[in-house]
Parts: structure tokens; C-alpha cells; sequence
């Protein structure tokens, strides 16, 4: 699988397959520490689009495939065969994809 792909499949699923990969991340929306570099609430987890968007205010943000780059080290190809390897896990493909949160509508 080409990491484009593995990302499609990961879509929706970041809160799940995150953890599975010992990366702890705040509720949705709600500040806290940042899983790569610490602290207290720098770090927001937005999931959004299902992409597993992310926001801290010393490493920058990005989304779920970059989270797991960050924390691991890797690169980009290593982290999304380590996601293409939780993505196989029974849990994780139980569990239903939410529709992906709309972007807010900037006012006409
Ligand atoms: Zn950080």
C-alpha cells in the first residue's frame, strides 16, 4: 500500500489507532499535554475531516500520519506501514467510521 492509501484507510479511525500505537491524545477538542514534546494543554486533537488533525503551539500540527512520524521518528513511509499494521487489528475494523466533521462554512 502506498502511504496515500494507507492514509484513506486510516481516515476516521485516528482515535482508535493512535492509542493502539501508545500515542495518548486529549479528547477531542480538549487541550492537553503534546505526545511528542510534552507540556501541559499546547496540545489540541481536533480529528478533523477524520484525518486526525492535530494542533500544538511548539511543534505546529499536522495529521495523524505526521503525529505518528513525530513521536517515532520515523519517516513518512516507516509511520504508515506501522498504521497499516493497526489497521489489520480486529478493533480497529470494527469499529464505524464517523462521517467525516464538515468544515465550518465561512458566512455568505
Ligand atoms: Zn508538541
Amino acid at each position: 500500500m502506498t502511504v496515500t492509501q494507507i492514509a484513506t484507510a486510516a481516515r476516521g479511525r485516528w482515535p482508535v489507532i493512535l492509542p493502539l500505537l501508545g500515542i495518548t491524545v486529549p479528547d477531542n477538542g480538549r487541550h492537553g499535554p503534546c505526545p511528542h514534546c510534552g507540556g501541559d494543554d499546547r496540545f489540541r486533537f481536533d480529528d478533523m475531516e477524520g484525518r486526525g488533525m492535530w494542533i500544538c503551539s511548539h511543534c505546529g500540527n499536522g495529521d495523524g500520519l505526521d503525529l505518528v512520524k513525530r513521536v517515532t521518528g520515523d519517516d513518512v513511509k516507516k509511520a504508515a506501514q506501522v498504521v497499516a499494521q493497526v489497521l489489520e487489528f480486529r478493533d480497529v475494523q470494527d469499529m464505524p467510521v464517523k462521517p467525516a466533521k464538515e468544515k465550518p462554512r465561512s458566512a455568505t
